[in-house]
């Protein structure tokens, strides 16, 4: 009977990063679950530059040092030398998180259930076959919630006649206007005729393709960008309530990724959050580490709770843009703001909303 050093349950970018950060330079066995065809997953993950980041700068596949936020009369521009907004793609982060040392199996099954035998983990697969690991990494994570707001959205990557896209500037998030619904395009513009054009809603429903397709030509058209070509498509949900699952009492069960709390619910940020949960892990005892501040997740909170029972446009979110720059916005999304900061942010929100939120 073979018991592996670790099993880790789903290769999304949190068990990707157990794998390299965790393992990579050992000669450990590991074995690794995933019920999906990981080849056909592609997709970008944005984040700002933080110190944690850099270690993977090889890989990032553009930085911007210029992003906006507006709607149809109002442009706020950021603008950071240090901190630029970058993205990676699935794929990349895939085969760097598999260019290791040690060894690693991929069995491409569905984790049915594990449990403690001695002082090792027997992991059964949904066909019935059985393995064995000392430790248990679980990505597995509810995406969706009865009740509870999601933040949904579908992409598409086009390539434009030339000189279509200002390439230095990305549209972090443009406010369409919608009657009773949050809903912005996100617009990455990898070259001056290559972009992401993403349709993006907070709500408590998904909708089918066709809807966020209908953004997405709308936007187009008014930008008068009308012939184009699509060569691939993103979507997803993000959960935007707190998906974390309880901690194991086992020291040897550790919750990664959304399901271990990486996850920024106001604002979907999940990618560079996970890779710090597992840069921790590497150093702590424990089986979990704390990745946003108290104070974070308690304005997370009420900044939900806001959005939840009002009819948001994106006025909070211009608002709040216009109070920060660059620097100050992009600390605040990577939950390394100071308190002058917090303060700002705070003074930007609706009062009377707010206050009612504070005390619910
Ligand atoms: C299209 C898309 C774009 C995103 N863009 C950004 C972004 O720009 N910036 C950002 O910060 N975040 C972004 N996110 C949010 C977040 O970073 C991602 O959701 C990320 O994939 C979360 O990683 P994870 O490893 O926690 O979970 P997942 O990626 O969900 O990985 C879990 C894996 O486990 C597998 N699995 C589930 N159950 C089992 C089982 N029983 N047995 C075996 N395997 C199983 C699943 O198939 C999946 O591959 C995006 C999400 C999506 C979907």
């Amino acid at each position: 009977m073979k018991i592996y050093k670790a099993a880790i349950i789903g290769l999304g970018p949190s068990g990707l990063a157990v794998n390299k950060i965790l393992y990579g330079d050992s000669s450990k066995e590991v074995i690794a679950f995933e019920n999906q065809d990981i080849n056909k997953r592609d997709n970008y993950f944005g984040f700002w530059l933080t110190e944690w980041m850099k270690p993977f700068e090889n890989i990032i596949e553009k930085k911007w040092y210029q992003w906006t936020i507006g709607n149809k009369n109002i442009n706020i521009i950021h603008t950071s030398s240090d901190k630029p907004y970058c993205v990676i793609s699935f794929k990349k982060w895939k085969n760097f998180c598999l260019e290791t040392k040690n060894k690693l199996e991929i069995k491409n099954k569905k984790v049915a259930k594990y449990f403690p035998i001695k002082n090792y983990f027997k992991v059964i697969a949904d066909d019935n076959t059985e393995y064995y690991a000392e430790k248990i990494y679980d990505s597995r994570s509810t995406k969706e919630k009865k009740g509870e707001l999601l933040q949904h959205f579908y992409g598409i990557n086009i390539t434009v006649p030339d000189n279509t896209f200002n390439e230095n500037e990305l549209t972090l998030m443009h406010f369409t206007g919608e009657k009773n619904l949050l809903h912005f395009m996100y617009i990455l513009p990898f070259t001056h005729n290559k972009a992401l054009v993403e349709s993006t809603v907070f709500s408590k429903d998904v909708f089918n393709n066709s809807w966020y397709r209908e953004k997405i030509y709308k936007y187009l058209n008014q930008k008068n960008i009308i012939e184009f070509k699509e060569t691939s498509a993103e979507k997803g949900i993000i959960p935007m309530f707190m998906a974390a699952e309880k901690n194991s009492s086992s020291p040897n069960v550790l919750n990664i990724g959304i399901r271990g709390g990486a996850c920024k619910p106001s604002t979907g940020y999940a990618f560079s959050f996970l890779i710090k949960q597992i840069q921790l892990l590497k150093y702590s005892k424990k089986n979990s580490v704390i990745i946003h501040k108290f104070l974070d997740r308690k304005m997370d909170k009420i900044f939900i709770n806001f959005l939840k029972n009002n009819n948001e446009d994106g006025e909070s979110f211009i608002k709040l843009a216009s109070n920060l720059n660059g620097n100050e916005f992009q600390s605040f999304m990577m939950g390394d703001s100071n308190l002058l900061t917090k303060f700002k942010i705070i003074k930007s929100m609706p009062k009377l909303p707010f206050i009612k939120e504070l005390f619910k």
